[in-house]
């Protein structure tokens, strides 16, 4: 009997970790184990791990390596932006300024700081997920000390004019700060000329390890602490350093920006080819995002009639591994902000299908979604009580 195909087409929430990258981290797991703290040799191997890795980030984003700080992920990154540039410059003002499509970790985070006297404008988004440059402007205010848009959104893979946004917030005086997890690999980002003062990165996002992350944050930026303790991290972040997922990190990010434009070229083509497949086969369709400005793997699309949830088993019992939207909301049945920030009603986008595509796929993956995915619409189809009354399973109609 041969095995069961497996499909991975949700590299939006999480990616493998690259044999290079594996192969650069175990020997700190055994041989280089020692504190970087310490002053023994084997504390010093462990030093200069970091300090390579702090290179490597700081290479790919254009940045210093003394403005790279490693974290414990993306949601760290997030909540330290954003909770130490409001309280580090509260004297200054009270207001912040992101928008409606953000991660969890953003608008969690700026949730809990309006409960703690702080004010949030939380920007609109057009129908493909854009944010208008004019719409930030409007809404800066002389108490405002921080602006954080992310620069391509997790669910339908929109990507943010963010040199334009940041070039807004410099000339206004105001901080900005971008969620990059889902853009690195696939944007060339240079936080100097896009104007970023403070960027989020997470490492199992790019084939790195889970639970390291980056925050760059710009030479004089005021910012406070946010896990307090000892002196790691140039005294701004405590606790004794996960090198075995600093190392990943820094060979990761390192191999993942190396030729962006080549899989950029190979990722997109697989991409359309499967989009293009599914909206030939399947009527009542509809792709979320910007048919443009969006991440090379990303397809988000609207199946009506159709529950998510059930399409995600049916899917998975044939193999394949998808997503209705964040990894966060999978398992209840709370539309997606971002869907509903961009309009679309909240029947329709119940049907969504979130497919990422990454290193892993190949042509035969795409066949075997295209033969696949149709099947599996068409039954549940069959099978949903709207679909009939709207007479367009050919004027059958079950009350
Ligand atoms: C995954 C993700 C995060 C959270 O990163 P973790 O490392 O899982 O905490 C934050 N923002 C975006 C856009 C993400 O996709």
């Amino acid at each position: 009997m041969g095995e069961k195909r497996t499909v991975y087409m949700d590299h939006s929430a999480t990616t493998y970790v690259k044999r290079d990258v594996l192969d650069a981290m175990v020997p700190y797991f055994t041989e280089h184990f020692g504190n970087p703290s310490s002053i023994y040799h084997i504390a010093r191997d462990s030093k200069k791990a970091i300090d390579i890795a702090r290179a490597q980030v700081a290479k790919a984003l254009s940045a210093e390596p003394d403005e790279i700080y490693f974290t414990s992920g993306g949601s760290e990154s997030d909540n330290w932006a954003i909770k130490g540039v409001a309280y580090a410059n509260k004297k200054k003002g009270n207001h912040i300024i992101t928008t409606k499509i953000e991660h969890h970790a953003v608008i969690h985070t700026c949730e809990y700081l309006e409960k703690n006297g702080f004010e949030v404008t939380y920007l609109p988004v057009d129908k493909y997920g854009l944010v208008d440059p004019a719409d930030l402007e409007k809404a800066i205010t002389d108490k405002t000390v921080l602006i954080s848009i992310m620069y391509a959104n997790n669910e339908i893979g929109t990507i943010e004019p963010i040199a334009e946004l940041g070039a807004i917030a410099r000339k206004h005086k105001v901080y900005f700060h971008t969620d990059a997890v889902q853009a690195i690999g696939n944007v060339q980002i240079d936080v100097k000329a896009q104007n970023i003062d403070l960027l989020s990165l997470s490492a199992h996002k790019f084939y790195g390890p889970k639970g390291t992350g980056v925050l760059y944050i710009r030479k004089g930026t005021k910012i406070d602490n946010l896990v307090h303790g000892g002196g790691q991290e140039r005294r701004r972040r405590a606790g004794t350093e996960n090198i075995v997922g600093i190392v990943g990190c820094g060979k990761a990010i390192e191999l993942v920006t190396a030729d962006i434009e080549g899989h950029n070229k190979r990722i997109r083509a697989l991409r359309d080819r499967l989009l293009s497949g599914i909206v030939a086969k399947i009527p009542d369709a509809y792709l979320n995002g910007h048919p443009g400005k969006r991440l090379p793997g990303n397809i988000n699309i609207s199946f009506e009639f159709i529950e998510g949830e059930s399409m995600l088993l049916w899917l998975d019992d044939e193999g394949i591994c998808a997503s209705t939207g964040s990894a966060c909301t999978s398992g209840s049945l709370e539309p997606s902000h971002v869907l509903l920030a961009t309009g679309l009603p909240v029947e329709i986008s119940h049907g969504s299908l979130r497919l990422t595509l990454g290193d892993v796929n190949t042509d035969a993956d795409v066949d075997f979604v295209l033969e696949v995915l149709p099947k599996v619409v068409t039954r549940l189809r069959e099978m949903s009580p709207l679909y009939h009354k709207s007479g367009k399973d050919g004027g059958c109609n079950v009350q």
